[in-house]
């Protein structure tokens, strides 16, 4: 049995005629840039993060540079980040003129180990972008007490986690992206929440924040054709502001169901290699399922058995951006940050979508289960 690692098309079939209609109501309206359904998105996706606005973007990359710029950084600051994410993370602070600077991870959940951020800060640190990889938050408690510490800014990377959770201080459940100055959203096709084709979306509940984002995304315009500012051309499309608006509402349903998956790979696999942990206090969104081996050979073996059955997989992250052809200028070598190399070695993901079947998880998981056992 052929597996991928995502059917984006899977969870559109019950919902098909209720997205064509939105899509089709755009279409006859025409008002392809901006619509009135960008707004009424934005206002369904602040009320279900429980945040005060929310600027649809044109991708999740853009949510992130729009984001930085938002905060006023720029060249001379340097923001604090993981090497263990998708390069989106850190080329969007490149690409605003600030620097890039690399912490190490924790072992578990492969977020920003707070310690080790604790460490890079220097008086020229501006800003901590934690990214909840995978779809678990990170550590929110201890990054949002160093940054108070400093006044820094915050922007949370919540490309793989919309619809994640976080019990702030033990106590308020909070959304991830509705905690730090600002969180950045993807709706590429295969996230939890995807779009047909691109789009992002910035939260925040800072006025000011909202306002830069609104006018950053038109060409720095705030009133038309008057610019205090340069900015981009960086819209969320209204056909699939349309479609996102349907979708928004089946999402915290197939969050449960991709929970479901986990706790069935977590059963199956739980004496064969380390599953995907979830943190007390987190609530995880699993747009990847994670596990991990011993040893770079035996995650290598057991990738390739996959592979070798159909069952589609995928490293994420073969190369941390620290030791990336791209950040040789920043200096940084082998050994410098020790757990996320190990990590890069040892992890795999496996498929993970609302709607996998019970055959299709138990082929995968006695594919993993032969690996390790020849
Ligand atoms: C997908 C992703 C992005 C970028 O989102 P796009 O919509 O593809 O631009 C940023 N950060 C992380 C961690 C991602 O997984």
């Amino acid at each position: 049995m052929k597996i991928p690692m995502v059917d984006v098309l899977a969870g559109y079939w019950g919902i098909k005629d209720e997205v064509e209609a939105a899509v089709r109501t755009v279409m006859n309206k025409g008002n392809f840039i901006l619509g009135e359904e960008v707004t009424r998105f934005e206002n369904e996706f602040a009320a279900l993060n429980g945040s005060r606005y929310a600027v649809g973007v044109a991708n999740g990359t853009d949510a992130l540079r729009l984001s930085i710029l938002a905060c006023g950084l720029g060249p001379g600051d340097e923001i604090i980040t993981t090497p263990f994410t998708f390069i989106a993370t850190t080329e969007t602070i490149s690409q605003a003129g600030a620097v890039p600077v690399f912490a190490d991870i924790d072992p578990g959940t492969y977020n920003l180990d707070p310690k080790s951020v604790e460490k890079k800060i220097t008086p020229r640190t501006k800003a901590v972008i934690p990214v909840h990889l995978y779809g678990h938050p990170a550590d929110m408690d201890a990054i949002m007490t160093l940054a108070k510490k400093r006044a820094l800014r915050i922007i949370e990377d919540c490309a793989q986690s919309f619809t994640a959770q976080y019990q702030l201080g033990g106590k308020e459940w909070k959304f991830t992206g509705a905690m730090g100055d600002c969180g950045a959203f993807s709706f590429f096709p295969a996230k939890n929440l995807g779009a047909f084709g691109d789009g992002g979306l910035v939260a925040t509940d800072d006025p000011e924040i909202a306002g830069n984002l609104k006018a950053l995304r038109n060409h720095g315009s705030k009133a038309r054709y008057l610019y205090e500012t340069e900015g981009f051309n960086s819209r969320l499309d209204t056909i699939q502001a349309a479609i996102l608006s349907v979708k928004l509402k089946h999402v915290l349903k197939w969050t449960e169901m991709r929970n479901a998956v986990a706790e069935k790979y977590r059963a199956a696999l739980k004496d064969v290699c380390a599953s995907a942990v979830i943190k007390p206090g987190c609530r995880h969104s699993f747009n990847y399922y994670t596990i991990r081996f011993e040893s770079k050979t035996a995650r290598d073996a057991a990738q390739k058995h996959l592979s070798d059955n159909g069952i589609a997989n995928q490293i994420y992250y073969p190369v941390a951006l620290h030791l990336q052809q791209a950040y040789e200028r920043l200096g940084y070598k082998k050994g410098d940050l020790p757990v996320c190399e190990q990590a890069q070695d040892e992890v795999f993901s496996l498929p993970m979508y609302p709607e996998l079947s019970d055959e299709q998880i138990k082929t995968v998981t006695d594919a993993v289960k032969e690996a390790v056992s020849t």
